[in-house]
């Protein structure tokens, strides 16, 4: 059944591009489509969404329908659908459902945040019944989807050519360029996807660690923090997530006199991709120690009632304000939360390094932090350092190992071993920060005390260990206790 009227009714049979489930993000993307002059159709198997599409895509041509037959019958051939459902089994079903009235040379795309193995999946199992499917990650919230998202697809290059004008009219444009690009075989745009969304947790954390110092150690008050952010978000620190903090910052209800922020609960919720990236990266055996604390710390707060009753038995003593001179210990701050950003951002890029290699995807570092620097939620002025060091030189090991991101990161170093050092000796839980600098001191070091590892490991369990300057693996007998 096709829902709407006069206005937003166009022919049947016309529209290029349809979308399967319109929640915020399928709605939005679909009216940003239309607000481009592309002929668009939505499904959903409930109708109060598709009134709801119908009604805000009043006027601009967008057609609804509650019957699947009739909405695959709407699109032109081949038929392009996406879907933008609910991750997981909701996805096999919509493709099962549909695959019956489809005809092979059909694309279907998936846009929603599916595990990149279950994207690798149907990949094969659509490629193999003649159809073609991408696998693409889209970021930017339902503001993005509507006005102008990151875009990451992978999977069939051939089919990704055919949507390419839409895509690229309607994701987010730097600098002339748009945030959309086709990333590789496969998985390869829900791997990155799912990246994206680690570094996220990894930067949100080290943003909270910041409001715990500026509070509690600084003693700021919430006008003062919300200037702070404000100021960072005029400088290099400049991002999406420090822009809404500070709006955060500002914002109370209708009627109320203090900020919305003080009345939300402390326990942080999690839809999964954070925890899928920690599990991938120690699956590949590639260190990201700051994403990995920034997901367990989101599971230490649903743990509120045992934290009560530790913080009644551990109760600081009433503590000292962090510095005397609270104007330069900013300046401080800046320069290690700019420290941590960095240290975040490189292990998200090593890990796409190195699933690159593992899963051939043949990834492009710098176009992945072009697509990035706009529409999406990490988006950053630090991205354009990580689009010119992978720019400048492709076979780039490691972020860290840029000489412009040396030099700057080198001037921070003092700053952050101040901020983690004081944090600590004041009883503040700074995890991000502390996680970055540990990675950092250990990635600069040479001699690891990973010997004194491999001589336990061989004590107990006779599992050898190899030798500085001897070839092969040797096994001691070691005296017992
Ligand atoms: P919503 O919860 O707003 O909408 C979910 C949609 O999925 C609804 O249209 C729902 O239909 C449909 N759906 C769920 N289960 C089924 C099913 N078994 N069969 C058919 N349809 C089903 O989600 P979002 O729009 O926020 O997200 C959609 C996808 O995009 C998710 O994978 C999400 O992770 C991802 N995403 C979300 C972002 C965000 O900021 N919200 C950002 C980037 C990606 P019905 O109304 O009938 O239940």
């Amino acid at each position: 059944m096709k829902e709407g009227n006069e206005n937003n009714i166009k022919d049947d049979k016309e529209n290029v591009f349809g979308i399967y489930g319109l929640g915020a993000m399928g709605r939005n993307l679909l009216l940003n489509m239309a607000d481009h002059d592309f002929a668009v159709a939505g499904y959903n198997r409930h109708n109060d969404k598709v009134a709801l599409l119908m009604e805000e895509g009043k006027g601009n041509g967008v057609n609804g329908y509650t019957e699947l037959p009739d909405f695959i019958g709407s699109l032109t051939s081949p038929r392009v659908i996406m879907l933008m459902v609910t991750a997981g089994k909701a996805v096999d079903e919509a493709i099962t459902g549909m695959l019956p009235l489809l005809e092979k040379g059909d694309i279907i795309i998936d846009g929603g945040n599916s595990h990149f193995t279950d994207t690798a999946r149907r990949c094969q199992e659509l490629e193999e019944k003649g159809f073609h499917f991408i696998g693409m990650g889209v970021s930017g919230g339902e503001e993005g989807a509507r006005n102008g998202p990151s875009l990451m697809p992978g999977g069939d290059e051939q089919a990704y050519m055919h949507v390419e004008p839409i895509l690229q009219a309607i994701a987010a444009e730097v600098d002339g360029e748009r945030c959309v690009t086709f990333l590789g075989a496969g998985a390869a745009g829900h791997f990155v996807k799912m990246v994206h969304n680690g570094i996220e947790y990894a930067l949100m954390q080290l943003i909270a660690d910041t409001f715990e110092i500026l509070k509690k150690g600084l003693r700021k008050n919430d006008d003062e923090i919300q200037k702070i952010f404000s100021e960072w978000n005029k400088g290099r620190l400049q991002s999406y997530l420090i822009e809404i903090t500070a709006a955060i910052f500002s914002f109370k209800n209708v009627d109320s006199s203090h900020l919305l922020l003080q009345d939300i609960k402390d326990e942080a919720k999690a839809k999964g991709t954070g925890k899928w990236t920690s599990q991938v990266a120690m699956d590949l055996g590639l260190p990201i120690p700051v994403i990995d604390t920034a997901v367990a710390m989101r599971d230490l707060t649903k743990f509120k009632s045992l934290r009560t009753k530790a913080a009644a038995i551990y109760a600081n003593a009433p503590r000292e304000q962090l510095t005397g001179n609270p104007v330069k210990y900013l300046e401080t701050l800046e320069q290690a939360f700019y420290f941590s950003m960095v240290i975040i951002y490189a292990q998200g890029m090593h890990l796409l390094s190195q699933a690159s290699d593992t899963y051939e995807y043949k990834f492009e570092l710098d176009q992945i932090a072009k697509i990035w620097r706009g529409g999406c939620i990490i988006r950053s002025a630090f991205l354009e350092d990580i689009f010119s060091a992978f720019h400048a030189n492709a076979q780039l090991e490691h972020l860290l190992l840029d000489e412009a991101v040396q030099s700057k990161l080198k001037s921070s170093i003092p700053c952050i071993r101040t901020v983690v050092s004081d944090a600590s000796k004041f009883g503040l839980s700074v995890p991000a920060y502390a996680a970055s600098l540990s990675y950092f001191d250990a990635f600069r070091n040479e001699q690891m005390p990973a010997n004194l590892i491999q001589a336990q490991r061989d004590f107990f369990g006779a599992h050898t260990y190899e030798l500085i300057d001897k070839e092969g693996v040797f096994h001691t007998k070691w005296s017992s206790v």
